[in-house]
């Protein structure tokens, strides 16, 4: 059975079957499902019943949180080598919207981000542009740097030293080596997998010009963080030519490796948006049928890891994402905007607050490294850094959320 992304009705199930049933039980009761009965139960599924296991597994383990990371969002360096057919935020160094920022505008964003509230850097760059660019190679060694991870792990350093906010890079694929370097300064990583479909680096697909998106590079950068227990947190793109049976597929790697490695935290379900001067411009977005349907799915596949829906992409439709079984908002930023979808802004967090409070739920700031790795003294022991305890420790309450005083002015 093969289902395009299109799935504007659900898709019922002529009858219930005990298999069914029984699937259903054993995910209502956390029991292990294998991955053929699991794929079998969400391709039946009707987008009514999906969401509703999906929200009663999310209330049995969090029935009064929704979080949301306050952060200030430092464009580092926005040259790629990669081009995918959906970015805006990539540029080439003669356009005008290029950033390379250096170390000292770098720190005046974080302390701007200090002032009103921020506890996460959240670091961004391209894909490897000084792979292609001499350009950028020349930037590097103006500053004093070999290669760009080497910058910002001493920018990194130079955030938490000085302004005690919490760094979390996304820089794509690193490898082992390059993330073992971050590790003494970053809570966490970022890398969005995208996609585990193959058939999305083909010919005119959406990851032709991306081979950092090659599936296997993107899964190895995913078991490299989880052999040095760093947590991190990942993705899909949804809406970008794959299938429904592929999202499951990602879903399910994602979840396999979380299982053999436990640092997975967060898996953010983004929708696609078609993008003006992009390959992709004129594709459209997932129905909204079909998004909720991959959010669902995501709940119910990956038992222990928080389930995000970006707020900034879908205004005024928040209590659908939280009927389908999130429990995070994601970055909100009050200093900067989201240079990857700069035409999104993010809502208040009063607004948020209240669509939260309006469907049951607190909102509640968490930090760039989620609570489960901070409360659980095994965890904190594993996951975290000996120095950076002492950053984290003084701005969170024993739920391992951001000390409700921490934050003075709610905007
Ligand atoms: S999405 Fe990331 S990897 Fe792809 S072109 Fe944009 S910056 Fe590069």
């Amino acid at each position: 059975m093969k289902l395009s992304n299109n799935l504007e009705k659900p898709h019922v199930q002529g009858h219930i079957s005990s298999q069914y049933s029984e699937t259903r039980q054993a995910l209502v009761e956390r029991k292990t499902v294998n991955k053929y009965e699991l794929t079998d139960f969400l391709l039946r599924s009707n987008l009514e019943d999906l969401m509703c296991l999906s929200a009663q597994l999310r209330n049995a383990s969090n029935p009064r949180f929704i979080s949301y990371s306050r952060k200030v969002f430092i464009n580092l360096i926005n040259l790629c080598k990669d081009t995918c057919s959906y970015c805006t935020y990539k540029k080439e160094p003669d356009d005008r919207y290029a950033v390379m920022l250096t170390p000292s505008q770098v720190l005046a964003l974080a302390e701007a981000g200090k002032r009103l509230g921020c506890t996460e850097a959240l670091i961004v760059t391209g894909e490897r542009p000084e792979t292609k660019y001499q350009h950028v190679r020349s930037w590097l060694a103006n500053l004093g740097y070999k290669n760009l991870s080497e910058l910002i792990a001493d920018i990194s350093e130079q955030i938490l030293k000085k302004t005690g906010l919490l760094p979390h890079t996304n820089a794509g694929s690193l490898v082992k080596t390059e993330m073992a370097n971050l590790k003494s300064t970053n809570v966490s990583l970022g890398m969005m997998l995208e996609s585990t479909s193959n058939r999305l680096n083909a010919a005119g697909a959406a990851h032709e010009k991306a081979p950092s998106k090659i599936p296997k590079i993107r899964i190895k950068s995913l078991i490299s963080a989880g052999e040095l227990n760093f947590p991190i947190t990942t993705g899909l793109l949804i809406g970008i030519g794959e299938t429904f049976e592929e999202v499951l597929d990602s879903l399910i790697t994602i979840d396999e490796i979380n299982k053999k490695y436990g640092h997975i935290q967060e898996v953010i379900m983004q929708n696609f948006l078609p993008k003006i001067g992009t390959a992709m411009a004129y594709s459209l977005s997932p129905t909204f049928t079909y998004f909720l349907r991959c959010v669902a799915s995501a709940r119910i596949i990956l038992k222990n890891i928080n389930i995000q829906v970006p707020p900034n992409l879908s205004p005024n439709i928040y209590s659908k994402y939280i009927d389908a079984g999130i429990n995070d908002w994601g970055g909100i930023s009050p200093v900067t905007p989201d240079f990857v979808n700069p035409e999104c802004p993010w809502p208040t967090i009063k607004e948020l607050k209240k669509a939260t409070y309006d469907s049951g739920f607190i909102l509640r700031a968490r930090l760039p490294l989620y609570p489960s790795y901070i409360i659980d003294p095994l965890l904190k022991n594993r996951f975290i850094h000996p120095r950076l305890k002492g950053y984290i420790e003084p701005l969170v309450d024993n739920y391992g959320l951001v000390k409700e005083d921490y934050i003075k002015d709610e905007y």
